[in-house]
């Protein structure tokens, strides 16, 4: 039998006969993979506290048919303040259901196991409005898988929005690109989010930060930017 070492936090879990559950991790290296916990439900079990959705641990598995099971587990950190907020546990079962969508089994996820893990600490401590931090971590993660949005110019005539005075610029979310204030006269107004300059610097902050500093900016207001992060989250869900 082999056992192989991982790291990972539960996104999801479902109760599985008398005593078992069937739990979804989001590891280092293995990708987004299902693990069957025997026994969890048992109240004596080791594996009670591991099993339990956003428990993060150090998990020793073993690959079955169709399923790895767990071998053994430490945990490294349960959010429990999180997971006893009901809004707060809204909002990790809201990430955790897009993150179940658009990863899979043996793909690298580990950039998305570090801003998921980010972003569940942000949340439990509140170091950031919860508005924002829900539209940053949807911002970066279809960054991180790849459908970065062309932030620096105009994509109709090219000019770079560092260098006009324009107040406004519009997200063109059928095309995933940006458009400056004189050419969205050209394009249908149904297609387009009007967003201020500031959130504009703030989208771009998002996307080509470190993940340990995503959240480190600031935003007054965060209006556009969460309409923006909803916006461009769903039309990448869409097209995946
Ligand atoms: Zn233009």
């Amino acid at each position: 039998m082999n056992l192989i070492k991982v790291k990972g936090i539960v996104i999801k879990e479902i109760s599985f006969k008398e005593n078992d559950k069937i739990i979804t991790l989001l590891t280092d290296n293995l990708g987004k993979i299902s693990c069957i916990a025997r026994g969890a439900k048992k109240t004596n079990s080791m594996l009670l506290a591991c099993s339990q959705f956003l428990v993060y641990s150090e998990f020793v598995l073993f690959k079955g048919k169709s399923f790895y099971y767990i071998n053994s587990a430490t945990i490294i950190d349960t959010f429990y303040n999180l997971r006893i907020d009901f809004d707060k546990l809204q909002i990790a079962f809201e990430l955790s259901k897009l993150v179940i969508s658009v990863t899979d089994e043996n793909v690298d996820t580990s950039t998305c196991l570090k801003l998921f893990l980010n972003t569940m600490f942000v949340i439990q401590n509140e170091i950031k409005n919860l508005k924002l931090v829900v539209a940053t971590f949807k911002i970066k993660l279809f960054s991180i898988l790849g459908f970065r949005p062309m932030i620096n110019s105009c994509s109709s005539c090219s000019k770079n929005f560092s260098e006009i005075e324009d107040k406004y610029i519009y997200y063109d979310f059928v095309s995933n690109v940006f458009i400056c204030d004189s050419c969205s006269s050209k394009f249908d107004k149904n297609r387009l989010i009007k967003i201020k300059k500031s959130t504009l610097i703030a989208i771009k902050y998002v996307i080509y930060s470190d993940i340990k500093k995503v959240f480190s900016f600031e935003l007054k207001d965060i209006s556009d930017f969460s309409v923006f992060g909803q916006v461009y989250a769903e039309t990448m869900l869409n097209g995946i």
